[in-house]
């Protein structure tokens, strides 16, 4: 065990070195423990700053949690802020820290090292990069420069390069500010980690709230004013005038003062580390964004750099730096955010993962009510679960909506992370009253579906592939199954319109020679006219899953 001739060293004072701190002076009362940062600030929420920016969060006293006085003072724990670890000497196991106010070099001994770097985002080369109102997000520091700078009142146009997570975040907190926001991705889809149908549906909803998206075009150049302030931003195909750019194009890990120090890199490019989070080098221990993971669907390395992942990672490298033993064996890609009144999810791998992957799939996309539909309050969500056909193993979940989301995110997160195959989703046992859910959860009716496709049952097709086949000009019929009412409120152009009541009855005005794909509102009277057709003996039939609610190509009246 550590005592207090022991010194642990840990560089970063973010969310996973600030985590590995608390809980090694939990571990260890007596150890030294000194912790270097290179910022003027530490143990802040990154997470927040979007909503500092846009005012919901006002007080930016509560984005920084700690002080460093509050670690001497509380715990006998030594925060140089301002310090920046230069070299490791891993022989003679010696940190050189430079005093960034002083400008001298300080040499501190370590037993044990936690390296938590972080990460930093990627800034392109491009003309005009270092004009005037051109930030990053990923500091409080860059958060208190994106506020002054919005605060003004002088910007009005705001340009967002990259359609990530922050960029949605940073989307919706600078329209409540009341700018005109533009947000350019150089794919063909905003929120890359999702699948391109349920990004889609994303999409729109940001174009609703007044949001101006330009996919598949890139930042060539910016340019400026005489006082050095960007003005406009030059695409592969367009000018759009800005007096503020948000640059969030992604990050990459800080591992120069890992790789120069001998530390091995992986193949994400973030550092290698074992689950006690050591690096190839004894003692010295590497957490959250510079370090990889291990993603427990695929089995293989990744790099998804999330606060949530950092804490643990810290956490486990303490237990293991202060003399314990613990592990933690790796994510399965759980992310979550919210994009204007849309509640956005992730876990585990996206069918075009999956699919590069080199695993044969089927998925479904099922909406559903998040709580009982005659409870006050309930709002729609909308579920893709992708599995491997093969072994019936559940993949990934991507849900959608206004309503509770969170809830079947981690409820997926925790059965992949057991590893649960899609049939024993619908069997566990979900808690259940009106006002929380339907008595046959959402997840529950998505796995069922999900499981009849898998077994043959019924043959789904999901939106994206229907609007790749009229993109190929394929000779089918569309049935619109629904109301008249509904059917005149917009309908998908060049569908058939026959009602699921009137279907046994006209069925033989079809050509059954020909594919005839039925959609209704939401799938569930698409499935039930896919059943009619097959009774009346048509043979090539398919319903859409998800139907209108997961149309993401428009609707004609
Ligand atoms: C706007 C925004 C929103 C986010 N939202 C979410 C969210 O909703 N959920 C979620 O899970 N995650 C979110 N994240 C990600 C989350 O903030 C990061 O995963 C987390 O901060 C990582 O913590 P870290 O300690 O590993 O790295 P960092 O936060 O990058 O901290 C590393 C620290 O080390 C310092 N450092 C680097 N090199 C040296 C050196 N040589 N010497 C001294 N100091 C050094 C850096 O300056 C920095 O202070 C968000 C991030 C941002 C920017």
């Amino acid at each position: 065990m550590s005592n207090e001739s022991t010194h642990l060293v840990i560089i970063g004072g973010v969310a996973a070195g600030m985590k590995a701190v608390a809980k090694a002076r939990r571990e260890s009362p007596t150890m030294r423990i000194t912790v270097v940062t290179d910022e003027q600030y530490i143990s802040y929420a990154s997470c927040g700053t979007p909503y500092f920016i846009g005012n919901v969060v006002k007080d930016s006293k509560k984005l920084i949690l700690r002080e460093p006085s509050y670690f001497k003072e509380m715990h006998n724990i030594d925060v140089l802020i301002r310090h920046q670890a230069t070299a490791i000497d891993t022989k003679s196991k010696v940190v050189k820290v430079n005093d960034l106010e002083k400008g001298r070099d300080i040499v501190f001994h370590y037993d044990k090292l936690i390296i938590a770097t972080g990460a930093q985002p990627i800034v392109p080369p491009l003309p005009g990069i270092s004009l005037g109102n051109i930030f990053s997000l990923r500091t409080v520091s860059d958060a208190f420069k994106i506020k002054t700078c919005v605060d003004s009142g002088m910007v009005k146009n705001a340009v967002i390069v990259g359609g990530g997570l922050i960029g949605m975040e940073m989307a919706e907190n600078l329209i409540v500010r009341g700018m005109k926001v533009t947000v350019i991705e150089l794919l063909d889809q905003i929120l890359p980690p999702l699948d391109k149908d349920m990004a889609l549906i994303v999409q729109k909803h940001i174009m609703e709230k007044g949001v101006e998206v330009i996919t598949s075009d890139g930042v060539k150049s910016f340019e400026g004013n005489s006082s050095n302030s960007v003005t406009k931003v030059i695409t592969g195909k367009r000018q759009l005038p800005a007096d503020i750019v948000i640059l969030s194009i992604g990050i990459r890990p800080n591992t120069k003062l890992a790789q120069e120090s001998g530390i091995e890199i992986g193949t994400t490019r973030a550092i290698k580390v074992t689950e006690r989070m050591e690096t190839n080098i004894p003692d010295i221990y590497a957490i959250g964004d510079c370090a990889e993971n291990i993603h427990l669907v695929t089995g293989k390395p990744t790099w998804i750099a999330l606060g949530s992942t950092a804490a643990k990672m810290g956490r486990v490298a303490a237990i293991n730096a202060t003399g314990g033993i613990d592990t933690f064996k790796g994510i399965v890609g759980t992310m979550i955010v919210k994009v204007f009144d849309l509640n956005v999810g992730k876990a585990g791998i996206s069918e075009r993962e999956a699919i590069k992957e080199g695993l044969k799939i089927e998925s479904t996309i099922v909406p559903a009510g998040d709580i009982a539909h005659y409870y006050p309050g309930t709002k729609d969500i909308i579920i893709k679960l992708i599995a491997d056909a093969t072994t019936r193993k559940l993949l990934g979940a991507e849900i959608v909506g206004e309503g509770m989301i969170d809830k079947r995110i981690d409820i997926i997160a925790t059965a992949l992370t057991f590893g649960a195959t899609v049939d024993q989703i619908p069997k566990l046992d979900l808690g259940y009253a009106p006002p929380y859910a339907m008595a046959m959860d959402a997840l529950i009716a998505a796995a069922n579906v999900l499981s009849n496709k898998l077994s043959g049952k019924t043959v789904g097709i999901l939106p994206r592939q229907v609007e790749e086949k009229r993109d190929r000009r394929e000779d089918f019929i569309l049935l619109d199954v629904r109301t008249e009412i509904e059917y005149k409120g917009g309908h998908i152009k060049g569908c058939r319109h026959v009602p699921l009541d009137k279907l046994a009855l006209r069925a033989n005005e079809l050509d059954s020679s020909k594919e005839i794909i039925t959609y209704c509102r939401s799938g569930l009277r698409a499935a039930q006219a896919y059943r009619i057709l097959k009774n009346a003996g048509f043979r090539n039939v398919k319903y859409m899953d998800g139907s209108v609610m997961a149309w993401a190509y428009g609707l004609e009246k």
